[in-house]
């Protein structure tokens, strides 16, 4: 046998990490950590000496320090600083966020940070904690995203493996994965939803197991929405509250603001076993007099139902969408499955029972079933015979082309299989053009401002000639990561240009 050493599976995920591996005996397992635990928090921070702490480390003094402590960093990832996305971020974390070439940078410790840099530093904790446990050079992995994660947020992790020497050989989506948890070696034929509920997005899936085979047949999703925002609701009930009280707002002292967001967080979880849970912080703030403040306050859990029920209702509705665009209905799904630690809230697992008339299948652990997946892959990724494991995914959302009025040019259009090709034609559009810049957006609205800008490329060297006169034929490749790369060809010269869609600067 040869001695290549294993393809680990990591699910970066966007409030911990975890990573897998099909040891020698054929069995998957989780990668262990110190003391005992499967995952590290996906944080980053740097400490007043100017160290640089990962994982349980940066959790522990978060509190302390935080706005050198990077949390959450997944949601921005490959992401403009002139967006939705990052604005929304800018209200929910105390770092602080800057503009960089065409992507969001963070201030940690008078250091400017790319995300990439900050995925990158993540990657190589888990790696590093690989190599460790299974005794050997760990350097080639199979990383889960999002399967919402757009081209560019898929480069950046790719990109993120690479400054620190990790050989991302696949990107897969995470309900993907969980799939193939939950099937491979089953000789299944079954229809299966993944519910996907993590930290910080939502993520949902139909895909058809065939045996080996792994078809996606639809994608949906939101990136924002996930277990933080369940912690919100509880949060801004305990400030309203106070300041209802001592007219002292809280959101304004960092420090305090830490405090209720880890207490917010194990209530909530606190909330999943039992029916009542007290919400106590002591000292957290002082009277003009001096006189010490707590925060005393009583939740339920049907308090907690009572604030968080639209969010539930948020992702029933993107699951209905999602099951309109696969052209199936309820009844049509063999297997409700959860993954993501928000599954465990009881009112989700109820809610999804009346949806489907039936209860969410127990076949896949919530929190391991993504790395366990990715392993799965890492494993096959080799394999050369007929138990190779096949994943026909789709792309989450359209990808076009910038066309006249700033209107969306759909090239692929959401839940377009892939991997896939497409030709448009193209033209100049006035007298003596010699190139032609393509923009391309990732998005599903009409307008291209309101979608992602993936990348722009010029085709020069065109013979100077009248407005109309060149025949040029562009063609989109997005690969079976969802990875586009475009090419055009001027058809007179039959002259070929080649880009990888490039924005990301990572
Ligand atoms: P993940 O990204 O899958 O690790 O999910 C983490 C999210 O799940 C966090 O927001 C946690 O607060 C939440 N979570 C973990 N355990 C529970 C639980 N028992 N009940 C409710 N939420 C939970």
């Amino acid at each position: 046998m040869g001695t290549t050493p294993p393809i680990i599976g990591i699910d970066l995920g966007t409030t911990n990490s975890c990573a897998a591996v099909v040891e020698s005996d054929g069995k998957v397992k989780l990668i262990p950590y110190k003391g005992g635990d499967f995952t590290i928090p996906s944080i980053f921070a740097v400490d007043e000496k100017g160290h640089e702490l990962i994982g349980h480390e940066a959790k522990r003094q978060w509190q302390l320090n935080p706005r050198n402590t990077v949390y959450a960093s997944k949601r921005l990832i490959g992401r403009n600083y002139k967006s939705e996305v990052v604005d929304t971020m800018k209200s929910l974390v105390a770092y602080e966020l800057k503009e960089g070439q065409n992507e969001v940078l963070i201030d940690v410790a008078q250091r400017s940070l790319k995300m990439s840099e900050v995925a990158a530093r993540i990657l190589d904790r888990i790696r590093n904690i690989a190599s460790d446990h299974l005794q050997e050079k760990v350097d080639r992995a199979v990383v889960t995203v999002p399967a919402y994660f757009t081209d560019r947020q898929r480069q950046a992790v790719k990109e993120a493996g690479k400054q620190v020497g990790i050989d991302v050989v696949r990107i897969i989506n995470e309900p993907t994965a969980a799939a193939l948890a939950y099937g491979v070696g089953k000789g299944l034929a079954e229809r299966v939803l993944i519910y996907d509920l993590g930290g910080g997005t939502f993520d949902v899936s139909v895909i058809e197991i065939r045996d080996r085979v792994f078809e996606v047949k639809a994608t949906g999703g939101d990136i924002f929405l996930g277990g933080l925002d369940f912690d919100e609701a509880i949060i801004r009930l305990v400030l309203k509250d106070f300041e209802a009280r001592h007219g002292i707002d809280l959101s304004q002292d960092p420090v305090a603001m830490q405090r209720i967001k880890d207490l917010a967080e194990r209530t909530k979880i606190d909330l999943s076993q039992r029916t009542e849970a007290s919400f106590h912080i002591p000292f957290i703030a002082m009277t003009p007099q001096g006189k010490p403040l707590n925060v005393e306050m009583m939740f339920t859990r049907k308090l907690l139902e009572q604030l968080t029920g639209k969010l539930v209702d948020r992702t029933l509705q993107t699951v209905a969408q999602v099951l309109v665009d696969a052209g199936l209905s309820t009844r049509d799904i063999d297997e409700v499955l959860l993954v993501g630690g928000q599954t465990r809230m009881p009112l989700i697992q109820e809610r999804l029972t009346r949806f489907f008339g039936k209860p969410p299948s127990k076949g896949v652990h919530p929190d391991e079933a993504v790395a366990i997946g990715a392993a799965l892959y890492a494993h096959s990724f080799e394999d050369d015979t007929d138990l190779k494991v096949q994943l026909l995914d789709v792309i989450p959302m359209a990808i076009g082309i910038e066309a006249a009025g700033r209107r969306m040019h759909v090239v692929f259009p959401r839940n377009a299989s892939i991997p896939n090709a497409r030709q448009v034609p193209a033209t100049t559009s006035f007298d003596g053009q010699q190139e032609v810049v393509v923009r391309i957006f990732q998005g599903d609205l009409p307008e291209v401002q309101h979608n992602e800008l993936l990348g722009e490329f010029t085709f020069g060297g065109l013979p100077a000639g009248p407005a109309g006169a060149a025949q040029m034929e562009i063609t989109f490749d997005v690969n079976i990561e969802g990875i586009l790369t475009a090419s055009a060809r001027d058809l007179a010269t039959g002259r070929q240009m080649k880009t990888t869609v490039r924005v990301t600067s990572a």
